[in-house]
């Protein structure tokens, strides 16, 4: 995390989301940095497909069949223990190419789980690229219109990171909302001019002039509202993203393009804004609901506990002339140095569903 002052790029013209932006505060003034977030980012998911080599990320499940089937398996297991419900929802949020889901569904049919499948997905174009591989699936402008009559399975693979966050930053004057602007046709964030003491918690009063304090209240809201319905319903959610598990100060709001990291503010609509999740208040919000918490484990860890080991040394054997491949992939999803730490994995389940696997490595 930095406290580098953000922002210092001209806009380029051609953007519609850009446009968008600089009208809006043309008109209004200095927007909060969560709004400018949410407009650059339906911008950019309704653009393109931006996942992939030749995107401008790639995910886990695009990098390898074997994490999609490891989270199906441990889906599965779940439901087994539970007494194999026949009426049964898989909802995931964010689902990308749908290839997630695709690859967890043939493992859990393996299993005789056949749930109803929901999408929660805002990119048309991605709804397409999901649409052609799930048609039975029913898809979600937003949680709101999940249905209410049997226990969920949720997956987030990769979609808190883009939901949007708002910094508070500690000036002079005291403690201040992190707002967009736009001076000489660039956006740049800067404090609000509004006393916000009250939203800041007290701890963070001795906190030095500079310090930016991040959070991620529509994260929070769709976490405490699938909490509710987890309770209520019973089932589980799955959360696998990069993030902490502590809380901690500087701004973790990135861009990236082309699989390079460029400024948040240089060209809104057109890159992926993200920021780390605060897995810390992730599940903080879901013990206020009763569930209980497995995890954050490492990612790497927690692929390893489900047997990623033997399953890639089985795909190998299975496929010999790909095993350079499924070698690098599985190094790619597990090593410390890759995504095997960075990546956390969290779940919350409903008081009378089973302890989940794969969170109690190195115990004895
Ligand atoms: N889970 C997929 C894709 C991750 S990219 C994978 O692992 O490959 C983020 C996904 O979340 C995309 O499908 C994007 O369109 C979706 N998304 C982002 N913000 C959203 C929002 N506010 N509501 C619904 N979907 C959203």
């Amino acid at each position: 995390m930095s406290n580098q002052p953000q922002g210092t790029r001209a806009l380029p013209e051609s953007s519609s989301a850009a446009h968008i932006l600089a009208e809006k505060i043309d008109r209004e003034g200095p927007i909060p940095l969560s709004e400018y977030i949410d407009i650059a980012n339906t911008a950019y998911y309704a653009s393109k497909d931006p996942i992939g080599e030749d995107g401008d990320f790639v995910t886990a499940p695009e990098i390898s069949q074997m994490f999609g089937e490891l989270v199906g398996i441990w889906l599965s297991d779940l439901w087994l223990r539970k007494g194999s419900h026949d009426h049964v929802h898989y909802v995931e949020l964010g689902p990308g190419r749908g290839t997630l889901a695709s690859d967890a569904r043939r493992a859990m049919s393996k299993f005789g789980c056949h749930p109803q499948v929901h999408f929660v997905e805002n990119s048309p174009v991605l709804k397409a690229k999901q649409a052609a591989l799930h048609r039975s699936a029913a898809w979600h402008e937003s949680i709101d219109s999940l249905p209410t009559d049997a226990p969920l399975m949720i997956v987030a693979n990769e979609f808190f990171d883009a939901l949007p966050v708002e910094q508070f930053i500690s000036t002079k004057a005291g403690w201040r909302r992190h707002m967009v602007a736009r001076e000489r046709n660039k956006f740049i964030a800067i404090p609000g001019t509004q006393a916000i003491e009250n939203q800041v918690s007290k701890s963070s009063a001795g906190l030095s002039i500079g310090t930016i304090l991040e959070s991620s209240p529509a994260s929070i809201q769709i976490l405490g509202d699938l909490s509710s319905r987890i309770a209520k319903q019973g089932g589980v959610i799955l959360i696998i993203d990069y993030g902490y598990d502590r809380p901690g100060t500087g701004s973790t709001l990135q861009a990236v393009k082309n699989h390079m990291p460029i400024s948040p503010f240089d060209s809104p609509g057109t890159a992926d804004l993200t920021a780390h999740v605060d897995f810390h208040s992730l599940s903080n919000i879901a013990k206020t609901r009763l569930l209980s918490i497995h995890g954050p484990a490492e990612q790497g860890q927690w692929l390893k506990a489900l047997g990623i080991d033997q399953r890639a040394k089985r795909l190998a054997q299975m496929v010999p002339k790909k095993a350079d491949a499924i070698r690098a992939a599985h190094h790619r999803l597990t090593h410390c140095d890759e995504m095997g730490r960075l990546f956390r994995v969290m779940a919350a389940s409903s008081m009378d569903w089973p302890e989940p696997e794969g969170f109690t490595y190195g115990e004895s």
